[in-house]
């Protein structure tokens, strides 16, 4: 007999330099050599970007898999000794998790998931719900990845979804400069077209592909289909070598986030959500550079802010009057000492530009041309052809604005990993074929197997 298997793991991350995603791959190939037949790209399930004790990326990983009954067993104790080898435990904040199901995920695991991608679920929750659906699981802290682990099993990308090529390099190379040339970034950029996205922040020119931190990521690559990120990455050129990569199913780049329109009365700190307001306030500059206005709707009023990082972003929100009907992308910042329940905005969709009006001189009757004031209380005089109206008032008029009818996004740079990015507003890949390519990871061997699900 074989098992349809699906196994979620989360923050399987170390102060020593390990991440999430580098464990998974050599999970996987541990994994093909006990005869996984994959039926799927490991996922890679980003979860609701606003919350607090989670890294910037908070992203959990789905593994997909048939495995002969007899061989079921192997799996816990082989994750157990890997995560134990790979993750500082004594570390404080280190709170790995791991589960697996036989068949299908149930209707609540897959609800649990889509409320992870918008919402706070509290660790407890997550434990309950392992217990009463009997999942086999492994956690250790404070149980936190469990929650991650059981929302990226839940998440089928039955959606939109992108891939991501990672590359990594030698974990004991984490420390040092991963010298990825950026000519190369821009080379790969103008060569893959819009078949990958998020390469370059256009502003500042900078590649976007090779994260910062001390981990073994060497590099990533966001695109539409397998074959494409893998010739992607055949452009870039490292002083590091890289010593495995893999590529990844996920939900980067679809806006999965945010698919849930939200009164304002009913926002909750760190939700991820849509808010459709009217500006009931002009924006304003504060301290730092961050840029804070107000909108409402029939359940309430809030302050909205778009901070420093988002750069140029900011010029957009400062050309909001008020009655401007707008769609918000948020996510919810909870009150604190110096500021109320405040929207991080994170996008901004004008549906409607309010009239700004402005007063001027009036026009001459006789050849149309601007009057000047001919003195205080004295009214208008044309001094194109000598036309005097001593009783003239200045009139109103429409003042262009300098805002149109779409949407608006921060710089690639301070855009979530979720965030749909400019060059796939119009692009989806719901409904396609998601068979696996010959060769989808570095380390494939003879055991390797796939099959289509
Ligand atoms: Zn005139």
């Amino acid at each position: 007999m074989r098992k349809q298997i699906h196994l979620g793991i989360d923050d399987i991350d170390s102060p020593g330099g390990g991440c999430t995603t580098h464990f998974a791959a050599l999970l996987v190939e541990r994994l093909s050599t006990l005869g996984s037949v994959w039926t799927d790209y490991p996922n890679l399930i980003r979860l609701n970007p606003n919350i607090p004790f989670r890294t910037r990326g908070n992203g959990a990983i789905a593994l997909r898999f048939i495995l002969k009954e007899q061989n079921l067993i192997q799996i816990k104790p082989l994750l157990e000794s890997m995560i134990e080898d790979y993750v500082d435990l004594t570390y404080p904040n280190t709170n790995p998790g791991a589960m697996l199901i036989e068949g299908k995920p149930s209707a609540r695991i897959l609800d649990f998931a889509n409320r992870a991608l918008w919402r706070t679920i509290p660790i407890e929750i997550g434990k309950r719900l392992i217990h009463e659906e009997q999942c086999e699981h492994i956690s250790y802290g404070n149980g936190r990845g469990l929650v991650g682990a059981l929302a990226a099993v839940g998440n089928l990308l039955n959606g939109d979804y992108t891939f991501e090529y990672i590359a990594y390099r030698k974990i004991q190379n984490s420390g040092k400069m991963r010298g990825v040339s950026n000519d190369s970034v821009l080379m790969m950029d103008k060569a893959m077209g819009d078949k990958t996205f998020s390469n370059i922040d256009g502003k500042t020119g900078l590649g976007l592909i090779a994260p910062h931190g001390p981990d073994p990521v060497l590099f990533g690559i966001r695109g539409e289909q397998p074959q494409d990120v893998i010739k992607a990455a055949s452009y870039i050129k490292s002083k590091q070598d890289i010593d495995r990569w893999m590529v990844f199913r996920t939900n980067q780049g679809t806006g999965a986030h945010l698919t849930n329109c939200v009164y304002i009365a009913d926002l909750r700190p760190y939700m991820a959500a849509v808010v459709h307001g009217v500006v009931d306030s002009a924006p304003r500059i504060i301290e730092g550079g961050h840029v804070i206005f107000g909108v409402e709707d029939c359940s309430g009023r809030i302050d909205c802010a778009a901070y420093e990082p988002t750069g140029n972003f900011r010029e957009i929100i400062l050309n909001l009057i008020k009655g401007d009907q707008v769609l918000i992308h948020v996510g919810v910042r909870p009150a604190a000492k110096t500021h109320g329940l405040t929207l991080n905005v994170e996008g901004i969709e004008i549906l409607k530009a309010a009239e700004k009006l402005k007063l001027t001189n009036p026009i001459c009757p006789r050849c149309a041309k601007r009057m000047k004031s001919a003195g205080s209380g004295k009214g208008y005089k044309c001094f194109n052809c000598g036309f005097k109206d001593p009783k003239g008032k200045k009139i109103t008029i429409l003042s262009r604005r300098n805002i149109e009818k779409r949407l608006y996004l921060p710089p690639p740079r301070a855009q979530r990993h979720l965030t749909r990015p400019m060059s796939r507003l119009n692009q989806s890949n719901e409904g396609e074929q998601t068979s696996l390519i010959y060769q989808w990871h570095s380390h494939m061997t003879g055991n390797d197997q796939t099959e289509s699900n």
